[in-house]
């Protein structure tokens, strides 16, 4: 790949040479302006070139997708004793197990098919966004609908979503390594390059999916879908996705093992059987097949996919999007989350409360984006003419500002960051209008906002002419820049008392308000600012401003602790505001907090044993995050990590679970995360562990509802190889058990919904296997009631005198509803099913069960079964027998949950890798 895009592209001469043409001459050729295109030339466009997206190609077809069903050990089994069969002309045994294997790669077939759609749709949930200018204005639209002539807005974070052709860049910088494998990001700029020029070296071009590490620019579409460079290569990219996780994956290799030593002893048996206890070869094969049959649990792989997929779409409904299925195993081992503060856990719905000028502190009335409200000073409306130190401040927030306040369907809403927003509404407040001061003071030049230098500076013409720069963020940073205070005009600066503007500064933190600062510098004749303009300013000023916590952020909190997650606040916030905050929602003591200056300082020992002490961390930038993730692991803490700006990636990554935010979050995040939260949450994290935990307990439940079966009638059918008795069960009789009845009723456990105490225990051992010893014994201790029951039936009824027909129908029904009742037993672990939610709670299970019931009474008395499976009617005498042999695994396994909750409450063993509190 690196190779061909170090070469001119095949069809370079047939092609415009985009990168190396001026920018005029290319708007020239795609018919477009730097204003963007008209929305009925957009939508012409889009008639002609289709949407921006990638065709999917290496995905299998149908045909393919029906005949994978058939690769698996059980089925080639399932096979040769079919061609066995026939060969020995047993015709209809032939037609039966033909018939079953087909109905179960159909079944296979649907249900992987609907999986593979559910997990498809989640998966759009995420589609990209691009910031475009069409009519003049800036818009969100979906990427899907970019078209060639169509001018994008690049910044940090962003996805690059078509190829473009950059006309303005801002220190943008773009990781090309997903088309050209290098690692570093790549400084682009606008000149065109040499006709030729590889494309790893085409600097005016920007490709879509790319990733833009930093700064901002913007540039006009060259191609869309699958003409861009990307798109040309995207056999690469487009995967299917593999429907599975870990433990699923463990839980196949089990399968295949557990086959191979099956079919090994099903060998030996049949060896044995024949050549040394001189039984006919018949007789044996079909015994040696039974058996394979019997314990070879083939439905689980199926059962456990599709309880993922349903799982993950609870997920998703829950606003919790799973980008990478192995996180939904790793969502219930979850010790700590470490989360956002802004918009995760509060609001971010801000509203400035208070303003502190030079000249005094101002109050301002109102809340949200509604610029209803008073902005006053010692209680009366402030007079903008007669406070010119006001006026620059509240212009300062106006004009050094990236949002818009819009007006819809008579409500505010804000676009943009909603701290910027809340500037605009104070501004209104008092009597600014946007529009005509954004005219009045035109902007010359902007230095965006960056986390890591945490401000943001434009340069403005004055209306009287001359320039000036606004700057505006975390007040630390601009006091240490500031000189003087600003005056009026023409008297000289008053100096800047640093004592009283930081207390100043604390007490509005202390009171959990979110503090900035503004400030200005005279920049005669400049029409363009850096970094190093940023000093010597003049202080305009502080803003206070609140963002509440979200009600249902302490809620869940609450449960998290309860659940054995500690959740940890980080926060690019000042330290009184975070701690303020935490303390509003039990996060933290409410004193102790670590700031990102003071992290730098403590080295990994000292930081190992703090950061389980510590739960608020402030002015944390994101190389912090990285570190506080690697402290939490290296003390075996299982970490769920949030973020949202490009910058976050390396944190999102290393964390076990990285979690995007869908709103207010960049591609970049998501792309590095295995989870993104729809409505950017707190709350959705919880939900997802628990939804998390809930389908780890679903696949817990599937494994051990399907291995009892197996085991009961593997036993059945060994006891009589051994005791040389008939075969209380045919093969095709356990087909029957195994791909119909007992997948149906399994089934039903992938809707279970959460157990009660599902955030009441502490968080899994992570490395705990999933069939552990308990779960050994429960499967071992279920599959000798299966098969005392179902043998005890049998021999019962042959004993009697029934002929060997009517006993084995009367055996197969026996392991049916042995297997209905357990499966109340299994809807809760440990907790009793002894109750009316046990058995009426779930609709799946009650479905399931009557369509088992339906499944064996015709199974038994209809003709047309009663030929293919050997099977006789039963009267209610032999029903009298089998409900009570088959409803006594209810209260034995009923009994050992009583013995072993009692067990568990005498030893409380606290699970590793649970917090440390
Ligand atoms: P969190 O990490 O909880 O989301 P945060 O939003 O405060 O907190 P950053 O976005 O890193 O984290 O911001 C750090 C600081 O930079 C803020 O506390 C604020 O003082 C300042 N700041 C944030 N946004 C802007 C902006 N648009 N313009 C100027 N300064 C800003």
């Amino acid at each position: 790949m690196a190779k061909r895009l170090t070469q001119p592209a095949d069809d370079e001469k047939t092609q415009f040479p985009w990168h190396a043409e001026d920018v005029e001459a290319v708007l020239r050729e795609l018919d477009t302006r730097r204003e963007g295109l008209s929305d009925a030339e957009a939508a012409r466009r889009l008639e002609q070139h289709g949407p921006n997206r990638l065709r999917p190609r290496s995905r299998q077809g149908p045909f393919m997708r029906f005949l994978l069903q058939f690769h698996n050990v059980l089925i080639y089994v399932l096979l040769v004793a079919a061609v066995a069969a026939l060969a020995l002309g047993e015709l209809l045994d032939a037609g039966v197990i033909l018939g079953v294997v087909i109905i179960n790669a159909l079944i296979g077939f649907i249900q992987e098919g609907k999986a593979e759609k559910a997990l498809e749709a989640i998966g759009k949930m995420l589609s990209l966004e691009a910031t475009v200018l069409r009519e003049g204005q800036r818009r969100e639209i979906p990427a899907e609908e970019l078209v060639p002539g169509d001018v994008v807005l690049l910044r940090e974070g962003d996805k690059v979503p078509a190829d473009l052709r950059l006309f303005s860049v801002r220190d943008l910088r773009i990781d090309e390594a997903m088309l050209t494998g290098e690692s570093v990001p790549v400084e682009k700029q606008t000149n065109p390059v040499e006709a030729g020029t590889p494309v790893a070296d085409r600097l005016g071009l920007a490709f879509s999916a790319t990733l833009v590490t930093s700064g901002k620019g913007s540039g006009v579409v060259i191609a869309t879908g699958d003409t861009t460079e990307i798109g040309r290569i995207s056999e690469l990219v487009t995967e299917t996705p593999q429907i599975t996780t870990p433990l699923i994956r463990q839980m196949t290799q089990f399968g295949h093992k557990l086959a191979i030593v099956v079919l090994v002893i099903s060998v030996a048996t049949f060896l044995l059987g024949w050549l040394w206890r001189g039984q006919a070869p018949i007789e044996m094969a079909m015994a040696a097949v039974a058996l394979a049959v019997a314990a070879i649990p083939e439905g689980l792989p199926a059962i456990m996919t599709i309880t993922l997929a349903i799982g993950v779409q609870r997920m998703a409904r829950r606003n919790a999007i799973i980008r990478r299925l192995p996180a939904v195993d790793t969502l219930g081992a979850i010790t700590v989350i470490c989360s956002d503060k802004t918009g995760t856990l509060t609001r971010n719905e801000m509203t400035v409360t208070s303003i502190a000028t030079p000249a005094g502190l101002c109050e301002v009335e109102g809340v949200g984006y509604d610029p209803e409200g008073r902005v006053l000073a010692d209680g009366q409306p402030a007079q903008l003419d007669q406070r010119p130190d006001l006026a620059l401040a509240l212009r300062a927030g106006l004009l050094c500002n990236d949002a818009r306040l819009v007006h819809e369907d008579d409500l505010w809403r804000p676009q943009g960051d909603p701290m910027e927003a809340a500037l605009i509404v104070l501004a209104r407040k008092a009597g600014l209008d946007p529009d005509s001061e954004h005219e009045a003071w035109p902007t010359l030049d902007t230095i965006p906002f960056e986390s890591k230098h945490k401000f943001m500076a434009t340069l403005h013409r004055r209306p009287g002419g001359g320039e000036l720069i606004f700057v505006k963020g975390a007040p630390e940073q601009i006091l240490e820049n500031c000189r003087a205070v600003w005056s009026d005009e023409g008297a000289d600066p008053a100096p800047l008392d640093r004592a009283q503007w930081e207390q100043q500064y604390e007490q509005l933190a202390a009171s959990g308000q979110r503090v900035l600062a503004a400030a200005c510098k005279p920049a005669p004749g400049r029409d363009k600012i850096e970094h190093g303009d940023i000093q010597d300013l003049l202080l305009l000023g502080l803003w206070g401003i609140i963002d509440p916590p979200r009600a249902e952020a302490i809620e869940s909190v609450r449960q998290c602790h309860e659940a054995g997650i500690r959740a940890k606040m980080i926060t690019g916030d000042h330290k009184l505001t975070a701690l303020a905050i935490g303390h509003q929602l039990a996060i933290g003591d409410g004193q102790s907090a670590l700031t990102g200056r003071e992290l730098e300082q403590i080295d990994e020992a000292r930081l190992g044993e703090l950061v389980h002490e510590i739960d608020v961390y402030a002015r944390v930038s994101p190389e912090h995050k990285l570190r506080l993730v690697q402290a939490l692991q290296a003390h075996g803490d299982v970490v769920a990590m949030t973020g949202d700006g490009g910058n976050d990636a390396p944190a999102l990554k290393r964390a076990d679970i990285g979690v995007a935010m869908g709103l207010k979050g960049t591609e970049v995040a998501q792309e590095a995360s295995e989870m993104v939260l729809a409505d950017d949450n707190f709350a959705s994290i919880a939900h997802a562990v628990e939804e998390g935990r809930t389908v780890y307990d679903n696949l817990r439940k599937a494994v051990l509802f399907i291995l009892p079966t197996n085991g009961g009638e593997a036993m059945v059918i060994m006891l009589a190889i051994v005791l040389g008795l008939t075969m209380p069960l045919t093969p095709v009789q356990v087909l029957w058990i195994n791909m119909i009845t007992a997948v149906t009723l399994a089934l039903a456990l992938a809707f279970e919904p959460p157990e009660a105490n599902v955030m009441r225990r502490p968080p899994r051992e992570p490395r705990q296997p999933l069939l552990t010893r308990f779960f050994l014994w429960r499967i071992l201790l279920v599959s000798l009631i299966m098969f005392a029951g179902t043998f005890g039936v049998f021999a019962w009824l042959t004993t009697g005198g029934a002929e060997i027909e009517l006993a084995r129908t009367a055996a197969v029904n026996t392991i049916v509803l042995l297997e209905i009742f357990y499966l109340f037993n299994t809807r809760f672990i440990l907790e009793s099913s002894l109750s009316l939610k046990g058995f009426l709670g779930s609709r799946a299970a009650l479905i399931a069960i009557a369509l088992v019931i339906v499944f064996q009474l015709l199974f038994t008395y209809l003709g047309l079964m009663q030929n293919l499976f050997s099977t006789r009617p039963l009267d209610l005498g032999h029903w009298l027998l089998i409900i009570p042999v088959a409803a006594s695994v209810l209260p034995i396994v009923e009994f050992e949950k009583w013995l072993m909750r009692r067990h568990a409450l005498n030893h409380p063993k606290r699970q590793v890798g649970s917090p440390k509190r």
